[in-house]
Parts: C-alpha cells; structure tokens; sequence
C-alpha cells in the first residue's frame, strides 16, 4: 500500500481553488521533491496530507488513514505517523537537543526513562548529530538545528517525512548535508515528500518530482 495516495483530490485554502484534480502515489522510501513557483500551492499540498487543511474532495489516504473521512480526534494519530520539518526549524530555545526530543517522545506517550534516552540516541545517529545531545539550540550551526528537527521528526518511526523548504535558510553546502540525510532516511525506508527551490540540490541529487503548476499538479522524473 502506498504511504500516500490522492485520487482527483482538489486542493482549497478556505474556498479558493488553489489545485485542481490532483493524482499522484508515493511508495514506501520513495524520496521524491515538491517544486513550483511562489504561490502555485506546495505548501496548500502538504498541509492537506497532515489535515491542517481539511479534505473536501477526491480521495487523500496518508499513512493509511482515509482524510476525507478522518475524525478530528484522530489527527493526533496520524501525525505520529509522518515527521513534519519546516523552513524555521521550531525547536524550543529554552532547553538543549535531548529536551527538545524527549518533550516530543513524551506528548506522544512514551514514559519510560530508559527508553526515551535509547530513542533520543537512535534519532540522532540518524543525523549524525548524537553528539550534540546536550547542545542548546543557539549553540547549534543551522545545518545542526535542521539536523535536529529532523531527529524530532524521525522520533516516532513514521512511514513519511513532510518537509517544507527544509533547506530554505541554509546556505548551498549547508543545505546540501541536510538533503543528504534526508536521502538517507529515504534509503532507509520512510518516504520523504520535500518542497524546495533549490534546483541545484535536484541537479546534484535528480529524482521524481511533483510540479505544482497553474492549479494543476504533474509529475516527472529528472534522471
Ligand atoms: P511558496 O513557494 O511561496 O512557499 P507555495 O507554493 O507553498 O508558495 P501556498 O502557500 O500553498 O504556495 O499558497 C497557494 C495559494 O494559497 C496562494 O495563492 C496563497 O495566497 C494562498 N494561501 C496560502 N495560505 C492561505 C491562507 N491561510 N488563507 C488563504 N489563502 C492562502
Ligand atoms: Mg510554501
């Protein structure tokens, strides 16, 4: 079963149109990039697959949940299965990597102590940064904040990443470590579905790409 899948599924913010019947899958560790001019609806896209913006029409099933029959009190679940990174980071300034995490872990109902730490561990190898543990944000290089917000994300095992403009206040070598881990984590079987501008990541890194393009969206492939 894909990890995402819309079938003539129309896009809205409120009740403008912004893309119209809108078909594409992705499969289990598929990395594929979200790209389109300012305004053409990347961001609309990705807040209907975590349902910030409700489903209305056409089918969208993220994660195995059906989104337009979704109940609210359910969203909590889905969330937990997709790691959700944006531009700005977010993490909480006031208390260093593990707290950031553990914070996370605990919302999500996970108590024990032991656990938690060994989880905390295993995110971080996954970007490299376990070293950091006890770092505070402001003591962290961009690249190392995204790093970690990536880590918060992978927390839960989900089945996809969402990120939108992840590499968007990093500098090009910068931004490039961070598609790099995100290409990792697709190796490693959670499917990556990015937004970005950044057509010189795609040149050094082709792949699939979904185009939001005059409220319709198109798929290809760059090789
Ligand atoms: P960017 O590359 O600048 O991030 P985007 O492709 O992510 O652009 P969206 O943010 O999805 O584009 O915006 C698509 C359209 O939806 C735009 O016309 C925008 O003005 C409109 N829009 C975005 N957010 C809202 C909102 N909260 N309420 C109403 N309209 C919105
Ligand atoms: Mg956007």
């Amino acid at each position: 079963m894909s990890v995402i899948e819309l079938k003539n599924a129309n896009i809205y913010q409120r009740d403008k149109l912004i893309l119209s019947n809108v078909n594409f899958s992705i499969e289990r560790g598929e990395f594929v990039y979200l790209i389109g001019r300012t305004g053409s609806g990347k961001s609309s896209l990705l807040r209907t697959l975590y349902a910030e913006l409700p489903t209305h029409d056409g089918m969208v099933y993220v994660a195995g949940y059906d989104l337009s029959e979704i109940r609210r009190r359910q969203i909590p679940y889905l969330r937990r299965k997709l790691g959700i990174v944006f531009q700005d980071f977010q993490l909480l300034d006031d208390r260093n990597v593990e707290a950031n995490l553990e914070f996370v872990l605990r919302a999500t109902g996970w108590y024990d102590k032991e656990r938690i730490s060994m989880r905390i561990d295993e995110a971080l190898d996954k970007v490299g940064l376990r070293n950091k543990r006890k770092n505070m944000p402001y003591n962290l290089s961009g690249g190392e904040r995204q790093g970690v917000a990536i880590a918060r994300a992978l927390l839960n095992n989900p089945d996809v990443i969402i990120a939108d403009e992840p590499t968007g206040n990093l500098d090009p070598e910068t931004a490039l470590d961070v598609l790099k881990m995100l290409l990792r984590i697709s190796d490693s079987g959670t499917a990556v579905l990015m937004a970005t501008h950044n057509y010189g990541l795609i040149q050094k890194y082709p792949g699939r790409i979904i185009k939001c393009e005059d409220h319709k969206v198109i798929c290809s492939v760059v090789e």
